[in-house]
């Protein structure tokens, strides 16, 4: 929550045009083989020493390997092991996987690459000089490219993944705050009564049940990567609305770790809260929008109106079933939904207003709940 820099980093990713996924599989054939040449080294290194191999010294050994004959460059045999040896401290082991160029275990194709290996020129990406056509989706004439990678999906395509520096835009200066619950049946449902309202992936699960019955692996990698391009888009359109309309958004620290041990687990994956909230944790950050997160338990169980709790309330997992329910004490007919995402609201002004006025500064009005009447 700290107040928005004039840059910010973004990973803009764009599909690979087909005719250069046969180079791309043949550099990444090399890069299995730089990797699984890291993974050895730093093995029997720590096996003789007790100690894991710093990637300074790693690259000592690598160094020519560009010369005897690779033909990926040699800043990305350095971003090969620099990458090894995240891996290696993030999974506390001596050895990792081995990345593997055929078969069917074959390893997703993966090129990375430093910020010298790469241009953009005229709708072009240039890697090592050769030109990449790409399908371009963003503006990427004035973003200075950092670094980055090529990576492919399970269905052979490729995609460039460009680490860039972007400007913030000028702040959002809206005075308007809103909260955000995030439920099972429609996602994410806002305190103005605003939802997401595609799920036309679902639509798509039929299909893909079908594919799988029949062991058609193929068409059901097809279909999952387009539920999956439906529901990212589907994210991707709602956050922008959000993070266009409001200066201010709270959301429910919702941990789905907790409901995924339910029946409801599959709707839970579905839901893909924690990409939701990426998504529009950094729209936010970029327009100037204050995000937060609150704590929600008990906002489903509160009414928004009265702060009571009355007996009538929707009660622990057996509740999640009931949408609409009156309140016995004020007697307020409630949304489920929508009456957390105002519990969530108040409890996020009332955060601002205590824990950080200066960035508040009266700038949001709190909402006019008539407690205690
Ligand atoms: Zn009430």
């Amino acid at each position: 929550m700290s107040k928005a820099p004039q840059t910010n980093i973004r990973v803009l990713r764009e599909r690979v045009k087909d005719k250069h996924c046969a180079f791309l599989s043949s550099l990444a054939k090399e890069v299995n083989l730089v990797w699984n040449y890291c993974n050895e080294l730093s093995s029997k290194y720590t096996e003789r020493t007790g100690q894991f191999m710093s990637s300074y010294t790693m690259d000592k050994y690598t160094a020519g390997a560009t010369k005897a004959g690779l033909n990926i460059p040699a800043s990305t045999v350095q971003a090969i092991s620099s990458e090894y040896c995240t891996r290696r401290k993030q999974f506390k082991k001596r050895r990792l996987a081995w990345r593997k160029s055929g078969g069917s275990k074959r390893s997703l194709g993966w090129i990375p690459f430093k910020k010298d290996a790469i241009v953009y020129r005229n709708g072009q990406i240039f890697f090592q000089k050769k030109p990449i056509g790409i399908f371009k989706s963003y503006d990427l004439r004035d973003k200075v490219i950092k670094c980055g990678s090529f990576s492919q999906d399970a269905r052979g395509r490729w995609y460039v993944n460009l680490t860039v520096e972007v400007q913030i835009a000028i702040a959002n200066t809206s005075t308007k705050a809103v909260g955000i619950d995030l439920g099972l049946k429609t996602t994410a449902v806002t305190s103005d009564g605003d939802q997401m309202v595609s799920r036309r992936y679902r639509e798509l699960e039929g299909k893909l049940a079908m594919s799988q019955r029949t062991h058609k692996a193929k068409l059901s990698k097809t279909i999952s990567s387009k539920i999956r391009n439906r529901r990212n888009n589907d994210q991707h359109q709602f956050s922008r609305l959000l993070a266009n309309e409001y200066g201010a958004i709270f959301v429910g620290n919702i941990s789905s770790s907790k409901l995924i041990k339910t029946k409801m687990a599959k709707s839970v994956h579905d839901a893909g809260w924690s990409q939701f909230k990426t998504m529009l944790e950094y729209k936010c950050h970029e327009a100037g929008v204050v995000f937060l997160e609150v704590n929600e338990s008990n906002t489903t169980q509160t009414c928004s109106s009265c702060g009571q709790k009355p007996p009538s309330r929707p009660k622990g997992i057996a509740g999640l079933g009931i949408r609409e329910w009156t309140c016995d004490g004020c007697g307020v007919i409630h949304d489920r939904d929508i009456n957390a995402s105002k519990n969530i609201l108040r409890i996020g002004l009332d955060t601002l207003a205590v824990g950080a006025s200066q960035l508040n500064q009266g700038r949001f009005e709190p909402p006019c709940f008539s407690y205690g009447e």
